[in-house]
């Protein structure tokens, strides 16, 4: 299993490849076929946001069997997300866990809206409000950059939260797994990290 340095590095080399209209990887079948073989090997987990204009593969160009790939409403954590994320990192040997949040998210919105008015969503949704409340307390309910800098935060803060799962810290601290967090511009299909 390669270095946190290298996934990062061909992570971000395939979303290069996608902004520059030069993706190489196509999503047909003879791609399934040569992942079939043998066990998987991915190198990086992502977990992104259910929006269906963020769509993890082709946004890195990545073919089957590479990476694995999680999403929820607003990158929220829970214990299947993160379960899942501590096998892939145990089990697969996974150098890297990149979380995505994006521009204009819906799920910040509507946790923003939420504490304005004062309401709560019903159902499970509640859950993803109360997760991502945090961020948008942190940056100011009322402030009129709320939304974008909420999105920021909340990235930021999921990173650190994954940064200390009692399963995900020892690899952190050994240098075996890096934790990163970016943000995606939906207009250029731009991938930029973000400094903790
Ligand atoms: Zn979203």
């Amino acid at each position: 299993m390669g270095s946190p340095r290298t996934a990062l590095a061909e992570l971000l080399a395939g979303n290069r490849r996608f902004v520059s209209g030069q993706p190489v990887h196509g999503h047909d079948v003879t791609a399934a076929a040569a992942a079939a073989s043998g066990d998987q090997q991915p190198y990086a987990v992502l977990l992104g946001c259910i929006d269906s204009r963020v769509p993890l593969e082709a946004i890195f160009d990545q073919t089957f069997g590479s990476i694995c790939v999680i999403r929820t409403g607003g990158h929220v954590l829970d214990r299947a997300v993160l379960g899942s994320i501590e096998y892939v990192v145990g089990e697969l040997g996974v150098p890297l866990v990149m979380v995505l949040g994006h521009e204009r998210c819906g799920a910040v919105a509507a946790t923003v809206d939420a504490l304005r008015g004062g309401t709560s969503p019903g159902g499970a949704l509640a859950h993803l409000v109360d997760q991502i409340a945090p961020a948008v307390t942190e940056v100011g309910v009322d402030d009129p950059r709320v939304r974008p800098m909420a999105v920021r935060r909340h990235v930021l803060r999921t990173v650190a939260a994954l940064r200390a799962d009692h399963l995900l810290a020892a690899p952190v601290a050994a240098g075996r797994l890096a934790v990163v967090g970016a943000l995606y511009d939906l207009a250029t299909g731009e991938v930029a990290l973000l400094e903790a």
